[in-house]
């Protein structure tokens, strides 16, 4: 849909550029399960060039592209920053090794490179989880890697909000195809869905996350749910500064899992960035905290009573909200924001 990705370019102009090729982005330490195990994980994010996608338009949520290098980053550079971050791991049985790209994307990490860090990371850690889009996973690229899980944005599985909500760039099929090509080898998919991409209303979100869950399930074995945050220089954060989006509720977070505890055969998991602020999925103030730990435990445990019995006034408010929201932002709407 041009005018949503000339929207979303619109609302990138003005980021700055990250200039120390050295330097990698982040890394810390959470817990993730291994088996049924709750484990310690460690995680880094390399600066790269950036996501292909987000250099020539991007996902209207997306501002990973904000600390990436948008320049070539060399083999040396990449391989510096790697033993940097891994002078802080400690023997955590996963490692979670993002470039707020796509790590199988040559142009973001050379072939030697990529090597090089499974290499080493196979030899000290049980499990390493990188994320990529679907166009970079080939058969002959993934064969002879063990002990990785390969992660995938899809973020809906419906195509209609795929191009004129999200501007992702592919559609479900796309993520089909890479999802059995990793399954056919033996290797573990984890799945990315939104929850509240922009121009739904909460309700319609809330259907979208769960009927994606629905159709994606046979392809995963992990789906996490990602709550919109407002993340810098994105059209999303546009909608937000116009008071024109609000993002979701931490309730709609729970109606999601609630609703998709039943799927079988699928380890689900949330964990909402910027949770219980403005800028991130909240409630009212008073029960956020609370809320945010039994998703968390949840997302630990697969144990539904973390987040059945969960109760606050504002929940009144949050009903109140799904019944009476407006309906889509129209076409007009969107034109008057680029
Ligand atoms: S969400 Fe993923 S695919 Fe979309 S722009 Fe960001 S990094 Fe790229
Ligand atoms: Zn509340």
């Amino acid at each position: 849909m041009i005018e949503l990705n000339e929207a979303v370019k619109s609302a990138r102009q003005k980021r700055p550029r990250p200039n120390d090729l050295k330097k990698y982005i982040s890394c810390w330490k959470e817990k993730d399960v291994l088996g049924s195990e709750i484990v310690d994980s460690f995680v880094m994010i390399l600066r790269t060039r950036g996501c292909a996608w987000g250099l020539s338009s991007g996902c209207s949520m997306c501002g990973y592209i904000n600390d990436s290098a948008r320049e070539s980053v060399g083999e040396e550079d990449l391989i510096y920053q790697f033993q940097e971050a891994m002078k802080k791991y400690s023997g955590e049985k996963i490692v979670k090794i993002y470039t707020s790209g796509s790590f199988f994307d040559e142009e973001e990490i050379p072939v030697s490179v990529q090597d090089k860090i499974l290499n080493v990371l196979q030899e000290k850690t049980e499990k390493v989880i990188v994320e990529t889009r679907p166009e970079f996973v080939k058969t002959e690229r993934l064969k002879g890697i063990n002990k990785i899980e390969i992660a995938m944005g899809l973020e809906s599985a419906n195509d209609f909000v795929l191009e004129n909500s999200i501007n992702k760039g592919f559609k479900l099929d796309d993520y089909v195809k890479a999802a059995t090509t990793i399954n056919d080898l033996g290797i573990g998919v984890k799945t990315y869905l939104l929850i509240k991409p922009p121009f739904l209303t909460e309700k319609e979100a809330i259907e979208d996350t769960i009927s994606s869950a629905e159709k994606i399930s046979k392809y995963t074995q992990t789906i996490s749910f990602n709550p919109i945050n407002i993340q810098k220089f994105t059209l999303v954060e546009r909608l937000w500064r116009n008071r024109e989006y609000r993002p979701p509720w931490l309730w709609s977070v729970l109606e999601v899992l609630k609703n998709t505890s039943k799927l079988q055969g699928n380890r689900l998991m949330s964990s909402p960035t910027a949770g219980g602020t403005k800028k991130g999925a909240h409630n009212c103030g008073k029960c956020d905290k609370n809320i945010l730990e039994a998703i968390r435990e949840f997302s630990l445990t697969q144990d539904i009573n973390h987040i059945e019995e969960l109760h606050c006034e504002c929940k009144d408010h949050w009903q109140y909200a799904l019944a009476t929201e407006n309906i889509a932002k129209t076409q007009g709407d969107l034109l008057r924001l680029v």
